[in-house]
């Protein structure tokens, strides 16, 4: 099967445990005013590969990765091509790697049988979940990213329910996620999941701001800073207890 893939990582340590082969899937349904990736947006950009190819790419590096590390899928949104990160999900397990899949959860409809479906074969084939939760305020999760947070936390609780292993990331940005009611709330939607093995804090930086202007693109935080160490350290004081 083909897959469009934005770039690939080969000694990535920020994405999941130990050294990890990273692959950035294109496309991209949100747009999260932060987000410093806008080049994969386009379904329709980046650089087609077979599954077997990227594997075999992949595995090139499996020295480094094959100890504590694996892969992760990433993006963009990799689960907008559901059927070729399953099969390429298959083969890395068959390969007794280690799988991490990173997702905003935004293709999880629980009201779609189908999407369930896919969901279930999904996690048979993946370790680990690096589930980003944007916001606890579906209203402000909707002016963040443009979409509402529903299938977000649904598929949080979907993992919670199948004893799927997740660690939660939470982009903090001044004035927009940092408020001590929001972090609190989402403290407690957390509380009532049973594998969150861990909580990233992940202060929000202006480094893809050059990419916005390469493509003619207004960046929409244009005044907004990164938060202080302070403000970070309440935050994580908060969600990581
Ligand atoms: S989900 Fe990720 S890639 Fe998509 S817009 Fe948000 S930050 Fe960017």
């Amino acid at each position: 099967m083909q897959g469009f893939i934005h770039s690939t990582e080969s000694l990535g340590t920020v994405d999941g445990p130990g050294i990890r082969f990273v692959i950035f899937m294109q496309g991209c349904p949100l747009r999260c005013k932060y987000c410093h990736n806008p080049d994969s947006w386009n379904i329709n950009g980046g650089k087609a590969y077979q599954s077997d190819e990227i594997f075999e790419i992949a595995m090139k590096y499996k020295n480094y990765f094959m100890k504590n590390g694996g892969i992760t899928l990433t993006g963009g949104e990799p689960l907008l091509q559901m059927d070729f990160c399953i099969e390429l999900l298959k083969k890395f397990k068959a390969a007794g790697v280690h799988t991490a899949v990173d997702t905003s959860g935004f293709m999880f409809d629980i009201k779609r049988n189908e999407s369930v479906e896919k969901h279930l074969e999904l996690i048979k084939y993946t370790d680990l979940f690096l589930l980003d939760i944007k916001h606890i305020s579906s209203l402000k999760h909707k002016e963040l990213t443009g979409v509402p947070n529903d299938n977000t936390l649904a598929f949080a609780k979907f993992l919670s329910e199948h004893n799927k292993a997740m660690w939660v990331r939470y982009v903090l940005v001044p004035n927009l996620t940092d408020s001590e009611e929001d972090l609190k709330e989402l403290r407690k939607f957390l509380d009532n999941l049973k594998t969150v093995e861990k909580v990233e804090v992940l202060p929000y930086h202006t480094m893809g701001v050059p990419k916005y202007k390469k493509l003619g693109i207004d960046y929409p935080l244009a005044n907004v800073t990164a938060p202080s160490k302070a403000q970070v350290e309440f935050a994580k004081k908060i969600l990581t207890r």
